[in-house]
């Protein structure tokens, strides 16, 4: 078994990065090399900002070169709870931007050439209980009365069209999703944003963050320090103490994935018929998908932080894909791997500024493969005063702490049991 994400061992060649020695300046400098960060600095080079990125690690080892690929519509939830949370103007309004976002990254990709199997077949969300497909109906007149977005009910008797499996009661279609690999297009992104002038350091966790007497923004690394006139931290689920209250806001949640050896192309084009990204309505959702090597890329819940019960988990899961397609018993798991997604309070991304200055966006809850880009673009543009903080139905005017914070881990483990017992059959 392979030790490293499907994701890395089949990626394009990674240009290797320094790591930041001695003090540089730059108009922004950028905490976190995942989407977020490198669509930032995208936008902002063009928009003729000088930046500079800070990655801990290497670009995309955080959830941008370990996740599902799936480059989906809306948010986490249905569109009648976002109508209830945010009210039918502001939802319509960020709906549009969820759509909006994978426009974005299609024009990103075919405007820089970016080798990352960008496939627009569109998503479907799979009804696991029979009752589920009553829901899918209901959402799909919310959909079109308030937002104008058509999606498409299949019927249980018709799922056959969609997935070989009888483990689905029915599904709804959205054709404006897409899926591609997505550490190729976190590198892809990282390189566009070197073409218009970017740097970016590897192995340069930023440790603290201070201001000067001229009030500039001062980054210190372990060799180094950005001195900067604004600062943007997009460390998402992998926020550390470099700012608190940022990551009181968090609830890092793990998702784990296994992926198959290549397998036929005939079988896997008989598995996932129309080559969508699927996801289902479990609370413990799974979400699945062909690769371009024809590979079967499976997701799901992860939990702790303890090795052993990683393992098992890991185990449910190739049991839960084998009890989707019963055909893939006898697959080898070639990869297994995890990563921690952000959710926020309201399960809805946090886009804005603190108190002190720090511009910020996080939490996409799983839906951050297609939002976590245009959120770039819109830090990009707030920076630059194009946009009013009234004008995003995003923007948070103040980051609350989540009560209880430092007993995150706990309280998610007892969901995660919860769910996994209402689940059960
Ligand atoms: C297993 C898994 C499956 C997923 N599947 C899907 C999916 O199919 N569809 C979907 O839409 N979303 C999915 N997601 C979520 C999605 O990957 C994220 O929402 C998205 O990648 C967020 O991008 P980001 O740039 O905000 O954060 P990240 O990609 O997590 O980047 C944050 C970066 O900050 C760096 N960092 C942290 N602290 C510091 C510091 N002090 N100094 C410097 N750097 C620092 C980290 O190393 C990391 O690289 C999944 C996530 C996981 C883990």
């Amino acid at each position: 078994m392979e030790k490293i994400s499907m994701w890395e061992a089949t990626a394009n060649e990674r240009r290797k990065r320094p790591s930041l020695e001695g003090d540089q300046q730059c108009d922004v400098v950028i905490i976190g090399g995942g989407y977020s960060g490198l669509s930032t600095s995208y936008f902002l080079q063009q928009k003729g900002s000088k930046t500079i990125v800070l990655e801990k690690d290497l670009v995309g080892s955080g959830a941008s070169g370990r996740n599902g690929g799936e480059v989906l519509t809306g948010y986490m939830g249905s569109a009648s709870s976002l109508i209830k949370k945010k009210g039918v103007e502001a939802a319509r309004k960020m709906y549009q931007l969820s759509l909006d976002s994978i426009d974005l990254i299609e024009t990103i990709i075919e405007s820089n050439n970016i080798d990352c199997a960008f496939t627009r077949n569109g998503s479907l969300l799979a009804a696991y209980r029979p009752s589920d497909i009553e829901g899918m109906k209901k959402e799909q007149e919310v959909l079109e009365r308030n937002f104008n977005h058509k999606v498409k009910v299949i019927e249980p008797h018709d799922m056959q069209t969609e997935l070989k499996t009888t483990f689905y009661h029915g599904g709804r279609i959205d054709e404006k999703s897409a899926h591609f690999h997505p550490l190729n297009y976190a590198l892809g992104l990282a390189e566009a944003a070197e073409k218009f002038g970017s740097t970016i350091y590897e192995n340069s966790e930023a440790l603290k963050v201070e201001r000067d007497a001229n009030n500039k923004v001062v980054v210190t690394t372990k060799n180094g320090r950005v001195i900067a006139d604004e600062i943007v931290i997009v460390t998402n689920g992998y926020s550390g103490d470099l700012n608190k209250k940022i990551k009181r806001t968090i609830v890092p949640v793990e998702s784990i994935m296994i992926a198959t050896e290549t397998l036929s192309k005939e079988l896997v084009e008989d598995l996932i018929k129309n080559n969508r990204a699927v996801s289902d309505t479990k609370n413990l959702l799974y979400y699945f998908r062909r690769t371009s090597d024809n590979r079967m890329a499976f997701g799901g819940s992860g939990r702790s932080a303890n090795k052993k019960d990683q393992l098992q988990l890991f185990e449910k899961l190739r049991d839960g894909m084998v009890s989707v397609f019963p055909e893939l018993k006898d697959a080898k798991i070639e990869y297994q791997w995890g990563g921690k997604v952000a959710i926020t309070k309201e399960r809805l991304p946090y886009i804005g500024q603190l108190d002190d200055g720090t511009y910020f966006a996080y939490g996409y809850a799983g839906h951050g493969a297609a939002m976590s880009t245009l959120m770039g673009q819109l830090l990009a543009r707030r920076i630059h005063g194009e946009m009013s903080e009234d004008e995003n139905p995003l923007e948070i005017k103040r980051v609350r702490p989540i009560p209880f914070h430092s007993q995150h881990e706990k309280a998610v483990s007892l969901m995660k049991y919860y769910y996994r017992y209402k689940d059960k059959k």
